[in-house]
C-alpha cells in the first residue's frame, strides 16, 4: 500500500508488439489474440495496483497513412488526426479485452475502465522541429518520392516521410488520469505517445509531429507519481552487445552504469535508446521502480524477478 492507504500506481507501456508481432501482417484476429498475452497479466495485477496503460502505434498509423494513400476520394488527414483515430482504436481493443479477462477473473464489476484521448504538450522551439528525422508510413521509391508533398529521408528500406519528435513536456489530462485511477479506473492513455499540441495563448493546436511513447509514458508515470514504470516490449530486457555472439541482458543496473553504456552505443536509436533514457528521466525526477521486460513476463517484472531494472542508487 502507498500513500493514505492506496494501492501503489503501476504504469504499464505496451510496445507495438503487444498488437502485431514481428512477421505478421497484423489482421484484427491476429492483434486481439497477441493483446491477451500482455492484458490477462495486467488484469490480475489490478487487484494489488491502481493501472495505467499506454500503448505505441506505429503499425497502426502506418496503416492510416498507407490507407490515405491509396485513395484520393476522400481529404488526406494531417497525423495529430491519425493519432487520434489509433488511440481510439486500439483503446477500444485493449478496453474489451481486459474486460473480458477481468470478467473471467470474476472482478470486472468492480474495475471500471476508461480511454482517454490524450494530448501532449510540445515546445514549438524544440529543436526536433529544425531536424524532423522521425521515419513514418511507407517506404517509397525514389520515383514517387520525388512527387511527394512532405519531407523524405532514404532510410536502410528506402525512402520515407520523416517527421520531427520532440520531448514531452506535458500531459495534458494528468490531473483527469489522476482523479480516475483514485477513484479505482484502469486508464488507457497516451496512445502513440499522445497528440502533440502546442499552446497557443489558452488553447491547443496541434502539430505535424509524433512523441515517442517511451518518453511520454514517462512523463506521465513521473507527473501521476508512479510507483512503479515497467515497459513491456518484444525482447527480455536492455543488453549489452545487442545481436552480438557477446550478448548479454542486464538485470539492475544504476542510472550512472545505464548513462555510460548509451554513451558507448549500446541501446539503438529509435527502439532501446528512448526506453533507457525514459526510465531514467522517470528515476531522476523522483520515481522509485523502473523496469523494461518482456510482453509474456509482466507479472515477474513486477514481482523482481524478470527484466531489466534501473535503480537510481549506485551498487554498493
Ligand atoms: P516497442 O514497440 O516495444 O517500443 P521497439 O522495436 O521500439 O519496440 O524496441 C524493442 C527493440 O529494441 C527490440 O526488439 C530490439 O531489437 C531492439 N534493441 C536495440 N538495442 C537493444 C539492446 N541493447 N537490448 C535489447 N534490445 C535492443
Ligand atoms: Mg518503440
Amino acid at each position: 500500500m502507498g500513500e493514505e492507504g492506496k494501492r501503489e500506481i503501476l504504469l504499464v507501456a505496451l510496445g507495438g508488439n503487444a498488437l502485431i508481432r514481428k512477421g505478421q501482417v497484423g489482421t484484427v484476429e491476429e492483434q486481439f489474440e497477441n493483446l491477451k498475452v500482455p492484458i490477462r497479466q495486467i488484469a490480475r495485477l489490478s487487484s494489488h495496483y491502481r493501472i495505467i496503460i499506454t500503448h505505441g502505434n506505429a503499425p497502426q498509423v502506418g496503416n492510416l497513412l498507407l490507407q490515405q494513400e491509396c485513395q484520393n476520394a476522400v481529404p488526406k488527414l494531417p497525423l495529430e488526426i491519425l493519432v487520434a483515430q489509433t488511440q481510439g482504436q486500439i483503446g477500444y481493443m485493449i478496453e474489451s479485452t481486459l474486460d473480458s479477462e477481468l470478467m473471467a477473473l470474476g472482478i470486472s464489476a468492480e474495475k471500471p475502465l476508461v480511454s482517454l484521448i490524450s494530448y501532449v504538450v510540445v515546445d514549438e522551439n524544440s529543436p526536433a522541429f529544425q531536424n524532423p528525422s522521425k521515419p513514418i508510413g511507407p517506404v517509397y521509391t525514389k520515383e514517387k518520392a520525388a512527387t511527394l508533398p512532405y519531407l523524405l529521408q532514404e532510410t536502410e528500406k528506402g525512402y520515407r516521410r520523416v517527421v520531427a519528435s520532440p520531448e514531452p513536456i506535458t500531459i495534458v489530462e494528468k490531473r483527469e488520469i489522476r482523479k480516475l485511477i483514485d477513484m479505482d479506473f484502469i486508464v488507457i492513455c497516451c496512445g502513440g505517445g499522445g497528440i502533440p499540441v502546442i499552446r497557443e495563448g489558452r488553447t491547443f493546436c496541434g502539430v505535424d509531429a509524433v512523441i515517442d511513447k517511451d518518453l511520454a509514458s514517462a512523463k506521465l508515470a513521473q507527473e501521476v507519481g508512479a510507483h512503479i514504470f515497467l515497459i513491456a516490449t518484444d525482447v527480455e530486457g536492455a543488453a549489452l552487445h545487442y545481436g552480438q555472439p557477446d550478448q548479454e541482458y542486464l538485470r539492475t543496473i544504476t542510472v550512472k552504469e545505464a548513462t555510460r553504456y548509451l554513451e558507448e552505443g549500446h541501446f539503438a536509436l529509435g527502439s532501446m535508446q528512448p526506453k533507457i533514457e525514459a526510465v531514467i528521466g522517470f528515476l531522476r525526477s523522483g520515481g522509485k521502480r523502473a523496469v523494461i521486460t518482456s510482453l509474456e513476463t509482466i507479472e515477474e517484472a513486477v514481482a523482481g524477478e524478470a527484466g531489466t531494472e534501473l535503480v537510481a542508487g549506485d551498487p554498493d
